[in-house]
């Protein structure tokens, strides 16, 4: 078994149970992508078991902070385990659902979403691909699925010297699936689609929305950055007359159309707009346009703490925007998925872009992502998604 010794006074994160060891807190010692090390301070005691990544700045992902635990294969099945079992016990409206959530499971770099019978994975770091058959087996019989995708082919996987790749594990066959999320269907395609094919994380916000604009009795809803559309569908779910989605990706646009006509919705209660959602919100403010509603779901602006700035204008232009844009007493949600902005620093953003349209709201509610996508008190850099609910103050 390889030693990784760290510098002097760098072992306070991992005995906190932070699974992270940063490249520059390495003293001594090495070993190959995905390897099992056993971690130890600078005066030799044991901190971690964890998996050595060579080319990434994040050099070893913790697996156990238990000196007599084993990393083997039964390890990784017990960890399967555990996180198919809670989510059996969370309330999860729907049949698609995240199982693996990285290092909130105790598997930093793996992801894993559930749709229906068919599973999709991310292996985003070395010890995850080094267990990656391991991990399949003990996902497919976890679940009793039969059929497990791979889509590792995200950007992150360079950072840790990986290739892309994204193909099937186990099982073949279509990769459409349909979910049913609340009281709606909608579709997606693992192969095809962002990330493993869906946003589960936003479910529980598609839902609120869906009872807010029946509460709030809106009529015209604008859905920016729609992708398939869950928003769509939720807002027309909840008595909305008409819905606006905005995306620049046209197979997205294609499935909002699907998603509108299998939940039975009328295709004129619908449209849709290839474009930037910038530039729409620009001409949509020349043309007098008004929403009653209006959903705010960029992709990550900044994908670390080091682009916070420059993502920091681009939230408060489009949040600008969407504020001048709403009808008095209008519900805007909008979100952050960029885990290099805090959610303080999020409320800031969307405070000086209130401030830049002359428009107060009030904040009804504070948005995460749904529960089973956990935060541990241990790693609170896992949270991400962000959010706010607000009123738009009445005229
Ligand atoms: N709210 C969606 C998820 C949004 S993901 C849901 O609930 O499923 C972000 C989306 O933004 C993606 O579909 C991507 O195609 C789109 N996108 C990225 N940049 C864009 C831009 N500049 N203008 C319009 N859409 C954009």
């Amino acid at each position: 078994m390889k030693t990784i010794r760290l510098r002097e006074g760098k072992d306070r994160s991992l005995l906190r149970r932070h699974p992270w060891v940063f490249h520059s807190s390495i003293a001594k010692g090495g070993a190959d992508a995905g390897e099992t090390v056993r971690v130890e301070a600078a005066d030799g005691r044991f901190l971690a078991w964890g998996a050595f990544s060579p080319s990434s700045l994040i050099r070893v992902r913790a697996w156990s902070f238990v000196e007599t635990d084993k990393i083997d294969a039964a390890h990784f099945e017990r960890r399967v385990q555990r996180a198919v079992a809670l989510r059996t016990r969370l309330p999860v409206a729907s049949n698609g659902v995240r199982l693996v959530h990285g290092e909130a499971d105790g598997l930093p770099g793996l992801v894993v979403d559930r749709y229906g019978e068919l599973l999709c994975a991310q292996f985003g770091s070395a010890g995850t691909e080094r267990w990656k058959a391991v991990i399949a087996d003990a996902l497919l019989a976890a679940t009793g699925c039969e059929r497990l995708f791979e889509r590792s082919d995200s950007g992150s996987r360079g950072l840790e010297g990986l290739p892309a790749v994204a193909g099937w594990l186990r099982g073949s066959g279509a990769t459409e699936a349909t979910i049913t999320e609340h009281d709606w269907q909608l579709t997606l395609d693992v192969a095809e689609g962002h990330k493993t094919g869906f946003y589960l994380d936003q479910r529980d916000n598609r839902a609120l929305l869906g009872r807010w604009v029946r509460h709030f009795g809106c009529q015209g809803v604008l859905n920016c950055y729609s992708y398939t559309g869950g928003f769509s569908v939720a807002a027309l779910a909840g008595g909305a007359a008409h819905v606006t989605s905005v995306d620049s990706s046209a197979p997205a646009l294609a499935r909002v159309q699907a998603h509108v006509a299998l939940n039975g919705f009328d295709a004129a209660r619908s449209t849709v707009v290839d474009a930037d959602v910038n530039q729409f919100l620009r001409d949509a403010l020349k043309s007098g346009a008004r929403y009653d509603c209006i959903v705010l779901d960029p992709p990550k602006f900044a994908p670390t703490a080091a682009h916070a700035e420059r993502a920091a204008r681009a939230y408060k232009d489009i949040n600008r925007l969407a504020l001048r844009l709403l009808e008095p007493g209008g519900l805007l949600f909008t979100f952050s998925c960029s885990g290099g902005i805090g959610a303080e620093l999020f409320h800031k953003i969307v405070a000086g872009a209130g401030l830049d349209a002359e428009v107060n709201a009030a904040i009804l509610q504070r948005l995460e992502a749904s529960c089973d996508h956990p935060t541990t008190i241990e790693f609170p850099e896992g949270e991400y998604l962000k959010g706010l609910a607000l009123l738009k103050a009445a005229a």
